[in-house]
C-alpha cells in the first residue's frame, strides 16, 4: 500500500494499459504523466504509440496465420 501526497491512503489506483505502471492520480486530472486514450489509461504517449503498432502486429500475424 502506498501513501498519496495528501498523506491519506490510496483507495484506488490505475494501470497504465501498457506498461503496467502504476498510476495514482485521478483520470480527472489527467496530466502529462496519465493519458485516456479509448477509455484506456497510459503513462505516456510512447506507451500508446507502442501498444497501437502491437495490435497492428498482431492483427497482420493473424491475417497471414489465417
Ligand atoms: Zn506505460
Amino acid at each position: 500500500m502506498k501513501f498519496a501526497p495528501n498523506r491519506m491512503y490510496v483507495e484506488a489506483y490505475h494501470k497504465c494499459a501498457n506498461c503496467g505502471l502504476l498510476l495514482y492520480e485521478k483520470p480527472a486530472k489527467a496530466g502529462p504523466s496519465m493519458l485516456v486514450r479509448n477509455g484506456t489509461i497510459y503513462c505516456s504517449e510512447w506507451c500508446i504509440t507502442w501498444e497501437a503498432e502491437r495490435t497492428q502486429r498482431l492483427r497482420a500475424e493473424a491475417v497471414s496465420a489465417a
